[in-house]
């Protein structure tokens, strides 16, 4: 199989592997080629801190994934992924027990925001009523016009404000901590364009479909998408890191789940100046910190309501953890920084031996950071659950140098591979009709450097590997990739190749 491959594809994370399955429905050979030891790239899951205690390495909360289109085709359920959902998507707790809350109900949620429940309804109730129109034209390639001009001409109209400007007005500290958690993962100031839109996105995503994890952990997604190639006759090894592109097996088309700053490398001079020079101005954003802890109970947040919730945001007030952020920008590591929480084990109980839990967590900080943020993480949830210390077994801490140095797609610990401006949105990684295609024949991106954006949804992926179907094998009709087309073995456990490489 690996000399006559019809496609090669370099790197397994979720859109090398949707490219893998979109071109295998086509009816082409792949052959996927991974660095790691393991497939899945940023959605994997592994042991480590203790035995038994299965952590997300680093996607862990998958609303993208229940929205996306393309797995939706792909059909998740159908294959064995379940999603497993906690009764809160996510919560802030904030100081003296109080804490935002967020359900699946809009009304519910409104109701807990005071002053503020009839601005809460109007930003993002006719969002989340129109989750699945706004996904389609967000997941879409960028140069078709919407095809509900008028529900993203509502959205789009809130959602090229700073979240800074859409909490003008607003009083309780809940609703404006609503607001920050959420556009906080943008990984940018929240005075900057567009925080405002990705915290309206994850907000209306909590309501339209929720925050769920993936049952037995995020590897379940990538394996389920493993095992459709491997059943369609595909290869995948892992363990090679790919240095050039003249050490690839000859095939039609290669597709590079890789970053910008990879691309250059990996093309060296086949590359023409002016590209290899837009690729070059490409700006990568802020790192993050990761630590993940094996823990003897679940976390006793003083609020009840974050006992229930799958996601929190740790930071305080809309004005706390702007000010973390804005300290990000400005190279500073954050005394009180913003913390992204999981605590998977309030739906899913399998992550962890009986009575006992995983925690997920990390905070921002300056690119390409070798400074670990384990106590000024551990302070954060200590605030707002005193006690927490007590129950650490075990902690596994990834600075952002230590992202990088496993999987180098996140160039200084970016793991979104890119800043996410309103420039890098529309022209992500540079400004082409195709952003996909690269000017060497038969050679594409398909990470997450290109539209739509950053997450587990496949979309990336799908969309280069139809560039490449319609460019080079001349079919333009989407394959279909529901099972039927693409069947799968769930009773046999996808074994990857034997790992011969491990350092990138
Ligand atoms: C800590 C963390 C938390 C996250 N949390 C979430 C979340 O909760 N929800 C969410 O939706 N998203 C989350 N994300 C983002 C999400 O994981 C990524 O956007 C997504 O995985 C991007 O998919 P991809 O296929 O483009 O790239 P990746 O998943 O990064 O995969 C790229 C693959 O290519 C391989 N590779 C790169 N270069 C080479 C080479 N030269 N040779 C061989 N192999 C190579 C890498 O090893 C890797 O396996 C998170 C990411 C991180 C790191």
């Amino acid at each position: 199989m690996r000399g006559n491959p019809d496609a090669v594809i370099v790197g397994s994370g979720p859109n090398g592997l949707a490219a893998a399955v979109t071109l295998s429905a086509a009816g082409l050979k792949v052959l996927v080629i991974e660095g790691a030891p393991t497939i899945g790239g940023g959605c994997r899951t592994e042991e480590l801190t203790l035995p038994g205690f299965r952590h997300d390495v680093c996607s862990a909360a998958h609303p993208l994934a229940l929205a996306s289109p393309f797995f939706r085709r792909f059909d998740l359920a159908a294959r064995g992924v379940r999603f497993a959902r906690p009764e809160v998507e996510f919560a802030q707790p904030l100081d003296g027990g109080r804490a935002a809350v967020v359900t699946r109900s809009v009304e519910e949620t409104a109701a807990r925001m005071g002053a503020d429940r009839r601005a809460y309804r109007r930003l993002f109730g006719p969002p989340a009523v129109h989750m699945d129109e706004i996904c389609a034209a967000l997941l879409a390639p960028l140069r078709r016009p919407p095809a509900h001009p008028l529900v993203m001409a509502s959205y789009g109209r809130h959602a090229l404000l700073p979240a800074s400007t859409l909490v003008r007005g607003w009083r309780t500290p809940e609703a404006r901590a609503v607001m920050a958690g959420a556009a906080a993962h943008a990984m940018m100031p929240l005075t900057a364009v567009p925080t405002g839109g990705i915290g309206i996105v994850l907000v209306s995503l909590a309501h339209a479909v929720g925050w769920p994890v993936v049952a037995g952990g995020s590897a379940r997604i990538t394996d389920a998408m493993a095992e459709a190639v491997i059943e369609a006759g595909g290869a995948i090894e892992t363990g090679h890191w790919v240095r050039s592109l003249a050490e690839l097996p000859p095939a039609q088309a290669t597709l590079l789940d890789v970053s910008p700053r990879a691309l250059i490398s990996l093309a060296g001079d086949r590359l023409p100046s002016r590209y290899r020079a837009a690729l070059s101005r490409y700006r990568y954003g802020a790192g993050v910190c990761k630590v993940d802890f094996a823990l003897s109970g679940p976390v006793p947040w003083t609020n009840e309501d974050c006992r229930r919730a799958g996601t929190l945001h740790l930071g305080g007030t809309f004005e706390q953890m702007a000010a973390a952020e804005a300290e990000v920008a400005a190279g500073k590591h954050p005394e009180h920084p913003y913390v992204l929480v999981v605590q998977p084990g309030v739906a899913d109980l399998s992550r962890a031996p009986a009575g006992r839990h995983t925690l997920w967590t990390y905070c921002h900080v300056p690119a390409g950071s070798d400074v670990d943020m384990t106590a000024a993480i551990e302070a954060q949830i200590e605030r707002f659950a005193p006690g927490f210390r007590d129950l650490i077994l075990a902690r596994s801490v990834r600075t952002a140098v230590d992202e990088e140095a496993h999987n180098p797609n996140y160039v200084g610990g970016d793991i979104a591979v890119g800043m996410q401006t309103v420039r890098q949105t529309i022209a992500r990684p540079v400004a082409r009709w195709n952003p996909y295609r690269t000017p060497i024949r038969g050679v594409y991106l398909c990470s997450s450097a290109t539209p739509p954006l950053p997450g587990v949804h496949g979309r990336c992926g799908e969309l280069a590997a139809l560039s490449a179907l319609h460019d080079v094998f001349g079919i333009r009709e989407t394959p279909d990739i529901s099972p039927a087309r693409l069947p799968f073995a769930p009773a046999k456990p996808f074994i990857p190749n034997a790992a011969t490489d491990a350092s990138p």
